[in-house]
């Protein structure tokens, strides 16, 4: 309804008014403290300089993937629409993430279940993203020497993705809300990995423009499955 989408608007605004925020006032706060005499103490310098180097990479993240999501948003309908290969999708992904699994010995792997040779229309690029921000959200929210197993499949023509890991998990209560905008399970597990809460809400909407469908399954402490169907063409 409209009232709905009122109400998420408005709490979209706020969300973002708030996470904006947070960083800026660190940053004021930090550059007033240098100017006032921390400056003089190296080591408290080098400190107080370290922090302001987060919250400004922070800052540019939040506003990243904010333009970013208004602009899929306005965009709708994906008009860059080209034939795109699953397996090669998947592979130019964890060619893009290897170094990050291997530092947290995380093994990347292909379903041997898998079909081969699925293609299907989309925005490559778009697509990518969406690959790539779930394939690395079950690397870091994973435990050392843990896996992400990659499963593609057809159906009824549609192309399914499964990306599952053996990682933490997401306490049933929270599953509903984890594609919500800004939304994280606990914040300190997610702001050490320097998330934002938009990662999910974002391949959300990209699925969505694709006329796709996202979800999840996961149990807490042993690891988590997001699904993503989305139509594919029959090639004559
Ligand atoms: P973030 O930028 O915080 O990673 P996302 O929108 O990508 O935001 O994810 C939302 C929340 O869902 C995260 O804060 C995290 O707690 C949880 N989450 C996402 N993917 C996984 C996963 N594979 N395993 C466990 N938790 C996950």
């Amino acid at each position: 309804s409209i009232r709905h989408l009122e109400k998420v608007r408005s709490d979209f605004i706020s969300n973002a008014s708030h996470e904006l925020k947070t960083p800026v006032t660190a940053l004021q706060g930090f550059t007033e403290a240098l100017l006032d005499g921390a400056i003089e103490d190296h080591d408290t310098a080098v400190e107080f300089v370290k922090i302001m180097q987060k919250e400004s990479n922070r800052l540019g993240s939040l506003i990243k993937d904010i333009l970013d999501l208004a602009k899929i948003e306005q965009d709708q309908v994906q008009q860059t629409s080209e034939l795109l290969e699953a397996d090669e999708l998947v592979e130019d992904v964890f060619q893009h993430l290897s170094r990050r699994a291997q530092d947290k010995h995380i093994d990347l792997v292909k379903d041997d279940g898998s079909q081969p040779d699925i293609s299907f229309r989309g925005d490559r690029g778009r697509v990518l993203q969406v690959l790539t921000n779930l394939i690395h959200n079950a690397i870091i929210y994973n435990n050392p020497y843990g896996f992400v197993k990659v499963s593609i499949s057809e159906q009824e023509n549609m192309i399914q993705f499964k990306i599952s890991d053996n990682g933490i998990g997401i306490p049933q209560e929270d599953l509903p809300r984890i594609f919500e905008r800004f939304y994280r399970v606990s914040k300190d597990r997610s702001t050490a990995s320097g998330g934002t809460g938009l990662g999910l809400a974002i391949s959300k909407e990209i699925v969505e423009a694709h006329n796709g469908r996202i979800w999840a399954n996961s149990v807490e402490g042993q690891g988590t499955s997001i699904f993503i169907t989305l139509p594919c063409e029959v090639l004559e």
